[in-house]
This record gives structure tokens, C-alpha cells and sequence, in this order.
């Protein structure tokens, strides 16, 4: 079951997985002097402002990500970058810690997905502009052809191809109506917020969509330069003894600071709690108060594998398939997204083309993300016990006095929460001898009468 020339694509869903899948896609076919017709179907425009524009998330770019797609060729104009991100502080019960990289060209971006957050038209024009439209834009200019509506139904054919069915616009009648198109080959990329699954559920291959947690993102406006007084060009991050949460990060975009929170499903009252602890609230002009309704959303986010995400014809990418847990999800896209077009366009687009091919980059980027799964819990076990939470701000700390410290912790820490290298390397670094060796010293230390105060 190849793709030949002349064969028709859809693309349901035109986030990052989406147009980067289709950019591959085009990109390949150019190469090998292929044809494909690729429709990519995408309800949200990406110019609106506030939650209709917006495909919710921190806005972070891994410097991975952004090395990648430099090499690729695919630049992100000044526009998109609100802030270079060159630090991280570390913000616990028992301290605060500022962690640089090794090196000092390290620097991660900070995007809105949409064109900003809700109420930000009234600084018209906008000096910024939309990640998702960018990207959309990208594959456009390959050839890819938006098509603006949701897509209801997905049905196969009896040639096994797939017919895509519309939602009815506004006003038209809720009748079924023929098939927008049948086409020979689907990549859904419809994410996790919504029932965009769903149309692959009921496509009885044996999909089933990863895990869930719900997570809590707020864009709070401060004006640039008190975001830049106060938080610098660092994200903070919290690793706080507040019940049900992971942890919570306080991004610097521009005139706007973006809160998000992880945790066990967090909600509205969990989100109050984080907000009113001292230790965000320091980093907040004196006096300032949480807005009543600021822009801010509940996310679903993947914190498990799916279950196989390929059939016949078809393929899932992005975070309705496998990401990477609770970062760089935009990079786990580019990434699945590349081996996804490559596989169909070198190997085919049968179910034993992306077992083969597409299935272990899903595996590998699983197994990674189970040693994340154990990361994150020792980081549970940190935010309940005080002497540890000492000891490790504690070895960050000298680690960053020293130039010539290869900062193992301080590294493994950056990468946690940059997203830039794999947890297996993470792992590594984090478990090094003798960071268990300094962590052990520092919380001897902590257990002696007065050790903290030193
Ligand atoms: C709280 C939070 C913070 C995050 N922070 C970061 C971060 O800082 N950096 C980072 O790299 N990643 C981050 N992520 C992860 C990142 O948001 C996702 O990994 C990324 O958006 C996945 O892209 P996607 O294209 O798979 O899905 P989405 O971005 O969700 O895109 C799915 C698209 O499909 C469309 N769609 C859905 N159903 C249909 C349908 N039926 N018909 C047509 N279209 C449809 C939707 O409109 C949407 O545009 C964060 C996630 C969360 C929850």
C-alpha cells in the first residue's frame, strides 16, 4: 500500500503536529519528485485573540526544538519570540536556587500559540504574531491547502479508503451530507481538547487515546517592563508542598507572565491555593491581585502512551499519540511528525508500514517517558521532605558557584523543565555518584543542630 503520485492527504487538525505533518510530508514529496493534493483541516483561526485563537499551552521552545528546525531550514521570525529564556530559579519551601546553563548560547523562547491572550486586540496592531499560524503557514507554502471547518465523521470506504466528513457550518442543516473528500491516506492530529479522538475510536482499528490530566494555564498582564523587573529573562519554577500539585511554572512573554500549574487533574480551587502561596506571590508587584477572570484555560495534558495509533491508511501524531511528559510537547510533534512522513512516503501507509516504521520512535519516546514518570516522583518525594528540599537547593547552589563544576544536578534540573534532552540522559546526569554523594553530605549537613543556617 504505497503513496503514489497524486494521492490525496488529510490532515485533520492543524496544530503543531498537524502542519508539521504535512510540511514533511510536502518536503518529501518534493525530494522525490512525488505529488500529493494534502487538505488540512482546521476549525480555530490562529489570528483570534483569547481561547478561540489558541491551542493553550506554557509557549515554551526547547533550544532542541529550535536547533532543529534551524537546520531544517525553518526559521521563526523575530515576531514569534516574546522573550529568550537564559536562566531558571527555582523556587521551594526551603529556598530559592538560580540555575544558568553550561553553556552560555543555551537560550529557549517563549511563543503565544494564538495571537495572544484574551483582551490583548486592544493593543492593536498586535507586535506579535500566532506560532500555530506560523507553522500553518509553513506547510501552506508547500502546497497544503486549509480548509477552515471541523471535521464529524470519519468513514471507510469499501476500497478501505477514508471518507471525511464536515461539521455543518453555522446555518446549514444538520442533514448528513455527502463526503467533503475520500482520500487515500489520514494523519489525525486532533490533539487532546475536544472530541477529536473520538473519530478515530469509532474507526475500530484498536486506537485508544493516552492518558490524561487536566493542567492550568493564566496569562496574567504586568506591562513589560514591570514582567522583565520582576521576573527577569528567567522562568520560575515551584516545587511547593501544596497538595495535588507537580509543580508550577511563571513564564516571562513580553507584557504578560504565563502561570501554569501541573498537577493530579488541578482545578480552579487547587490553581487559588498556588496562586496565594507567598512564594508566587513575591515574584507579583506589592499589592498586586490575582485578576478575577484572567485569560486562562484547563488543558488536558498526555501523561501516557496510547494504544495503537496507526491503522490501515491512517496514523495518529502529536499529542493524541505520543509525546514527551509534561514538556516540549511542540518538539515530541516536529519530532513524531518527521518519522510519520517519512514512513509513509519510504516504506507505505498499511498498518505493517507504521509498525515498522513509525511505531518504535512511539515506543522509544515511551519507554523515555516511564523514566520521567520516576524523575517527577522523586520530585514528589523532594517537596515532602524538607531536608531533602534543602539539600538539593543546596547542591544547586555550589554547583553554580563554580565555574568549573560540570553542574551535573544544575543540568539535569535545566533539562527537566527545558525539555531538551531525553530523561534517559537526564536520568543519568541526576543520578551521577556524586551528586548522590553531595545530596548525602548536604542533607547530613541539614540534620545538624544549625547546618541549615551555614
Ligand atoms: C498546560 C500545558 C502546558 C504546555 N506547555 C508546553 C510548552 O511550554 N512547550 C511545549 O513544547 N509544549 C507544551 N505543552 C504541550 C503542547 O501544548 C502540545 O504537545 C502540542 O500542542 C501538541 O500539538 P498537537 O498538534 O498534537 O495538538 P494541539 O496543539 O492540541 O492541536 C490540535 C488541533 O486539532 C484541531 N482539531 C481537533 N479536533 C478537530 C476536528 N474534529 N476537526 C478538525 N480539527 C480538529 C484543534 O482545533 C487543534 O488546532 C503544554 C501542554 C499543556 C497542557
Amino acid at each position: 500500500m504505497e503513496l503514489t503520485s497524486g494521492a490525496r492527504v488529510a490532515v485533520i487538525g492543524g496544530g503543531p503536529a498537524g502542519s508539521l505533518s504535512a510540511y514533511f510530508l510536502l518536503d518529501l514529496a518534493r525530494q522525490t519528485g512525488l505529488t500529493f493534493q494534502v487538505d488540512l483541516f482546521e476549525p480555530r483561526d490562529f489570528n483570534q485573540t483569547g481561547p478561540p485563537g489558541c491551542n493553550m499551552c506554557g509557549g515554551v521552545i526547547s533550544e532542541s526544538l529550535m536547533q532543529k528546525m534551524a537546520a531544517e531550514g525553518i526559521s521563526l521570525p523575530k515576531e514569534l519570540l516574546l522573550d529568550a529564556i537564559d536562566s531558571y530559579v527555582l523556587h521551594t519551601d526551603s529556598g530559592a536556587a538560580a540555575i544558568r546553563p553550561l553553556q552560555e548560547e543555551m537560550r529557549i523562547a517563549s511563543i503565544f500559540r494564538g495571537a495572544g491572550p484574551q483582551g490583548a486586540e486592544s493593543q492593536s496592531p498586535l507586535p506579535w504574531s500566532s506560532f500555530d499560524q506560523h507553522l500553518m503557514q509553513l506547510a501552506q507554502g508547500l502546497g497544503a491547502r486549509h480548509v477552515p471547518r471541523r471535521v464529524r465523521q470519519l468513514v471507510r470506504d469499501a476500497e478501505g479508503r477514508l471518507e471525511v466528513h464536515l461539521q455543518p457550518a453555522r446555518g446549514e442543516s444538520d442533514e448528513p451530507e455527502e463526503p467533503y473528500g475520500v482520500y487515500d491516506f489520514l494523519i489525525g492530529c486532533v490533539g487532546l481538547n475536544g472530541a477529536g479522538v473520538r473519530l478515530f475510536e469509532e474507526l475500530d482499528f484498536g486506537y485508544q487515546p493516552p492518558k490524561t490530566d487536566r493542567a492550568w494555564v493564566a496569562e496574567f498582564y504586568m506591562g513589560a517592563e514591570e514582567v522583565h523587573r520582576r521576573l527577569g529573562h528567567a522562568m520560575h519554577i515551584f516545587l511547593l508542598d501544596i497538595p495535588g500539585m507537580k509543580f508550577a511554572a511563571l513564564t516571562p512573554k513580553g507584557h504578560y507572565a504565563t502561570f501554569i500549574i501541573l498537577g493530579d487533574d488541578v482545578n480552579e480551587e487547587l490553581a487559588r491555593q498556588v496562586c496565594l502561596s507567598p512564594h508566587v506571590r513575591e515574584l507579583f508587584p506589592e499589592g498586586w491581585e490575582t485578576p478575577v477572570r484572567p485569560c486562562r484555560c484547563q488543558p488536558r495534558i498526555n501523561i501516557g502512551p496510547p494504544v495503537h495509533p496507526f491503522g490501515d491508511r491512517v496514523v495518529l501524531v502529536g499529542d493524541c499519540a505520543s509525546s514527551r511528559l509534561y514538556k516540549d510537547g511542540i518538539g515530541a510533534a516536529y519530532r513524531m511528525a518527521k518519522v510519520c512522513a517519512l514512513t509513509a512516503v519510504t516504506r507505505g501507509i498499511a498498518a505493517e508500514d507504521f509498525r515498522q516504521g513509525y511505531w518504535p520512535a512511539c515506543q522509544e519516546m515511551d519507554r523515555d517517558n516511564r523514566l520521567g514518570h520516576m524523575l517527577f516522583s522523586m520530585d514528589g518525594l523532594m517537596r515532602h521532605l524538607s531536608f531533602f528540599r534543602w539539600a538539593m537547593v543546596t547542591v544547586i547552589r555550589e554547583e553554580q558557584s563554580r565555574t568549573d563544576d560540570p553542574r551535573r544536578l544544575s543540568s539535569a534540573m535545566w533539562d527537566t523543565f527545558t525539555g531538551s534532552a531525553s530523561y534517559r540522559h537526564i536520568f543519568r546526569r541526576a543520578f551521577h555518584p556524586l551528586v548522590l554523594w553531595r545530596l548525602c553530605v548536604a542533607m547530613l549537613r541539614s540534620l545538624l543542630p544549625a547546618g541549615r543556617g551555614r
